[in-house]
C-alpha cells in the first residue's frame, strides 16, 4: 500500500529532510543532511546520494534509524536504504552568518506581524528615510503600490542586508492594504514558503496550498535568494508566479542580488525577474545615515548631539539595522546615566570598532560536542561508561586542554567529579588517537568550527 501515491522520490526525500529537521539542530542537520539527495531506488529500495565517506558513515550509524522509519512510513514498500557516496552537483547552498542573522531577524519580526497578511504595522513608508541611496526603488515602489498590478509587475528590490528592503517590501503592503481594502495581500519569506510547500507536500495539502496563493492579489516574496537550488520550490512558484502575472496581480520581489546573479535559479523564473522592474537600494552616505539615526531617535522620543550621530555613522558604513543597533545600545545606556558624551559613546561602541575576539568557555564546549553527538549535556556529565557517551566525554576534555589550557584537577571536576588522572589521560588517549584517526580529525575540525562560528 502506497500512502503517498504521488510523491515522487525527490519529494520523498524533502519530506523526509522536513520532518527529521525538527528532531535535531539547525547545526548536526546541515553538517549531517546538507547535499543528501535521493539518487535511485527501485520498489522496495532507494539509494541516498552523499557528498563524502563522513558523512555517509554518519547517517548509516547514527541517524539511519530516524531516517528509515520516517520513509517507511510514507511509504511503507521501502524496505532498504542505501547511502552512496555521489559528488553530484550541488549547490553550494553555505549561507554567510550574514544571511543567518537576516533570517533570524525575520523570524522575530514575524513575531509581531499580523496573521493573515504577514504585514507588520512599524514598516511604512512615512519612517522610511530616502536619500540618493534608495531613491529610485523608493519612486518604484511608490508607483506599485499606487497602482498594484499595472505598471511594475513584477517589481524585483534587491540591495546588501540591512539596507531596508524588508522595510520598502512591508511598506508596499501596508500602504495598499490601506487604500485598497478588498485586495487581498500575502508577504511571506522565500524560506516559509519553501518550508509551506514541504509540508503541505507531507501533509498532502498541495492543492489548497496553490488555491491560496492563486487567489492573492498581491503577492510579496522577501529574500527570494534562498530559493536558490531549490528546483521543486522554484518549480511551484513559478506556476503561481505565472497564474497572478496573467491575471494582472501584482507580484513584488526582494533579494540579496539581482536575479542574474542568483545561482541555480531557473532560466525562466530569472527572465520572468528580469522582464519586470528592477531597481537596487545602494549604500547610504554619511549625511544620510545621521538623518537615519536622528530619525530612529526621534521615533523613540530622544536625541544626541550631532557629534555622537556623526561618530556612529563614521563607525557604521554598510547597514541600517547595525546603525540601528548601535543606536539603541546608545539610549539603554542614556536611561542609566544622562547625557552621554562622547568618549562614553566610544566606550560603549568600542566592540563595533575592536576586531571580535572569541571566548570559548567550559560550559560552551560541553554543549558543542553534546550538540554535536547529539546527546544530552547532562548524559555526558553523569558517570555513564556507555561506549557512545564515554567518546564524547574525552573529546570534551580534550578540548577544555586544547581550547580553554584549563588544569587537569579542574577538567576532571567539569566532567562529572573525574579525578586529574582521568582527565590527563582521556587528553592524552585524544591527542594520540588524532594523530592517525582521520574520522576523529575531522570531528574535531567540524566541532572546533562550531565553537567558532556560534553566536
Ligand atoms: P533588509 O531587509 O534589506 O535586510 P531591513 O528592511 O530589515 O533590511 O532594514 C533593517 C532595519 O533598518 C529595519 O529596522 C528598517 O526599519 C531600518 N531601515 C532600513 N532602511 C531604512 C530607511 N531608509 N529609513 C529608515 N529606516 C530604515
Ligand atoms: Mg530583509
Amino acid at each position: 500500500m502506497l500512502v503517498l501515491v504521488n510523491m515522487n522520490n525527490q519529494e520523498l526525500w524533502q519530506t523526509m529532510l522536513a520532518q527529521i529537521q525538527t528532531d535535531l539542530s539547525p547545526a548536526n542537520f546541515s553538517t549531517w543532511f546538507k547535499n543528501t539527495k535521493i539518487i535511485g531506488g527501485e520498489k522496495e529500495k532507494i539509494q541516498i546520494g552523499v557528498p563524502n565517506s563522513f558523512v555517509k558513515e554518519w547517517l548509516e550509524n547514527k541517524y539511519h534509524k530516524k531516517i528509515f522509519k520516517i520513509i517507511h512510513e510514507i511509504n511503507p514498500e521501502i524496505k532498504e536504504i542505501e547511502y552512496l557516496i555521489k559528488r553530484y552537483e550541488a549547490p553550494e547552498n553555505k549561507k554567510s552568518t550574514e544571511d543567518v542573522i537576516a533570517e533570524t531577524q525575520l523570524t522575530f519580526q514575524e513575531l509581531n506581524n499580523n496573521q493573515e497578511n504577514n504585514l507588520n504595522a512599524k514598516y511604512l513608508f512615512e519612517n522610511l528615510v530616502v536619500g540618493s541611496f534608495n531613491e529610485l526603488p523608493y519612486a518604484a515602489a511608490s508607483a506599485v503600490e499606487e497602482n498594484p498590478g499595472n505598471i511594475y509587475n513584477p517589481f524585483f528590490l534587491y540591495g546588501g542586508v540591512g539596507l531596508g528592503k524588508t522595510h520598502i517590501l512591508q511598506a508596499i503592503g501596508n500602504q495598499i492594504n490601506k487604500n485598497f481594502k478588498k485586495k487581498n495581500i500575502k508577504y511571506i519569506s522565500s524560506e516559509r514558503f519553501t518550508s509551506e510547500l514541504i509540508s503541505s507536500i507531507h501533509n498532502r495539502t498541495i492543492s489548497s496550498f496553490k488555491n491560496k496563493y492563486k487567489k492573492i492579489d498581491v503577492l510579496i516574496i522577501d529574500d527570494i535568494q534562498f530559493l536558490s537550488g531549490k528546483e521543486k520550490t522554484q518549480e511551484e512558484f513559478f506556476h503561481i508566479f505565472n497564474v497572478l502575472y496573467e491575471k494582472n496581480k501584482q507580484i513584488i520581489v526582494s533579494s540579496d542580488r539581482p536575479p542574474k546573479s542568483i545561482s541555480y535559479l531557473a532560466e525562466r523564473l530569472r527572465s520572468r525577474f528580469e522582464g519586470g522592474m528592477t531597481a537596487d537600494i545602494s549604500m547610504p552616505d554619511l549625511e544620510t545615515r545621521m538623518a537615519i539615526l536622528k530619525s530612529k531617535a526621534q521615533e523613540k522620543n530622544t536625541d544626541f548631539p550631532d557629534e555622537i550621530y556623526s561618530y556612529i555613522a563614521s563607525i557604521i558604513k554598510t547597514n541600517i539595522r547595525e546603525l540601528e543597533g548601535a543606536l539603541n545600545r546608545l539610549i539603554v545606556h542614556q536611561k542609566i546615566n544622562n547625557n552621554l558624551t562622547l568618549e562614553d559613546v566610544k566606550k560603549i561602541l568600542k566592540e563595533i570598532t575592536a576586531p571580535p575576539t572569541k571566548i570559548i568557555t567550559p560550559k560552551k564546549i560541553i554543549q558543542t560536542v553534546a550538540d554535536f553527538f547529539d546527546l544530552k549535556e547532562k548524559d555526558i556529565i553523569n558517570k555513564s561508561r556507555r561506549q557512545e557517551v564515554v567518546r564524547p566525554r574525552q573529546i570534551i576534555m580534550y578540548l577544555l586542554r586544547e581550547e580553554t589550557k584549563s588544569s587537569f584537577p579542574f577538567i576532571g571536576k567539569k566532567v562529572g567529579g573525574k579525578d586529574h588522572t582521568t582527565a590527563m589521560h582521556s587528553y592524552k588517549k585524544i591527542a594520540q588517537e588524532l594523530e592517525k584517526d582521520k574520522k576523529l580529525e575531522e570531528e574535531i575540525f567540524l566541532i572546533k568550527e562550531r565553537l567558532l562560528n556560534s553566536p
